[in-house]
């Protein structure tokens, strides 16, 4: 594994612990918590930190649309959890609220410690350089090359040439296409579209990945591919979000599934887990109720 990225492990602090809901070959390890729980019945896992939570978060958009209504979901350090449900039901609009592209017009949303809500200007940069995101549609610049696409952020964020270079190479690596630096967007398959959408999304090393529809645009081997190196980023410590509505990539992968229907989210009880949304209270000893 690149040592680049073990960077971003280091900045998880627990190890992810996720609760299968339905059968799957990918099934990771038991995580660390449930293998003590097996050698002592007795002994209770601590709560886990929770990264991103979202208290009664209501969205409408002009015009009356309700796309959010009255949405709890906290997510732990290092998960991994599909959101679906049908098209409209506010899959992108839960995302978009998560990076600050929208904002919610009730409730209280934080993110790695932000209260998203009341970020503006450098703030909410900071927050953005903290998240990844996918497209289903990669949004990757036609007259660039994968190389440039990728290193895109690292040089509006003002990276010198050589720490852009040394970072490059990692993340290309990562989703299996090093050997495609120089080509263009549209000399690419869209499964490697969409690698490459990913290697510009973790450049930066961030603790939390979005991905919108990622598969959207994608047959059955390609979507898989793209889970796949989700899967893996994963297990260096990212907390990876992936909203979908392929019942098949439900079924193959064994992460929690949150679902939306017009706007109201149904969590499963076995993600139902204490934490703490909040940076200053990940300090107390008493946990959190995880909604
Ligand atoms: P999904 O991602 O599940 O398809 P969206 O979050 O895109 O759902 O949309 C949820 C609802 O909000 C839909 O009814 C959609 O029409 C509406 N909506 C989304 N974006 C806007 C917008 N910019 N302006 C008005 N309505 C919107």
């Amino acid at each position: 594994m690149d040592s680049e990225f073990l960077v971003v492990e280091s900045m998880s602090h627990s190890s992810p612990s996720v609760s299968p809901v339905s059968g799957d070959t990918q099934r990771r390890s038991p995580p660390v918590n449930a293998a003590r729980a097996v050698a002592d019945p007795a002994a209770k896992a601590p709560p886990r930190e929770a990264i991103i939570g979202l208290h009664q978060v209501t969205k409408a958009y002009p015009g009356g649309s309700l796309a959010l209504d009255g949405v709890d979901l906290s997510v732990g350090r290092g998960d991994f959890i599909f959101i679906t449900g049908p098209s409209g039901s506010g899959k992108s609009t839960l995302l978009k609220l998560l990076y600050g592209e929208e904002r919610a017009n009730a409730g209280t949303i934080t993110v790695d410690g932000y209260a998203v809500g009341e970020l503006r200007g450098d703030r909410l940069a900071e927050l953005r350089r903290r998240i990844g995101i996918v497209f289903q549609d990669y949004k990757l610049i036609p007259r660039r090359t994968v190389a440039e696409n990728v290193a895109f952020s690292l040089w509006a964020q003002g990276l010198r040439r050589a720490e852009i270079q040394r970072r490059l190479g990692p993340a290309l690596k990562m989703v299996g296409l090093p050997h495609k630096a120089n080509s263009f967007p549209d000399e690419l398959s869209g499964g490697e579209q969409q690698r490459v959408s990913i290697a510009r999304a973790i450049v930066g090393t961030p603790p939390i990945l979005l991905a919108d529809e990622p598969t959207g645009n994608l047959d059955g081997n390609n979507s898989l591919q793209v889970i796949k190196i989700l899967q893996k980023l994963n297990g260096i410590g990212i907390t990876v979000i992936v909203t979908t509505h392929d019942e098949a990539l439900l079924r193959h992968f064994a992460y929690p599934v949150v679902r939306l229907v017009n706007g109201k989210l149904f969590v499963p009880q076995s993600y139902a887990q204490p934490g703490s949304t909040d940076r200053r209270d990940r300090d107390k000893t008493s946990p959190q109720t995880r909604v």
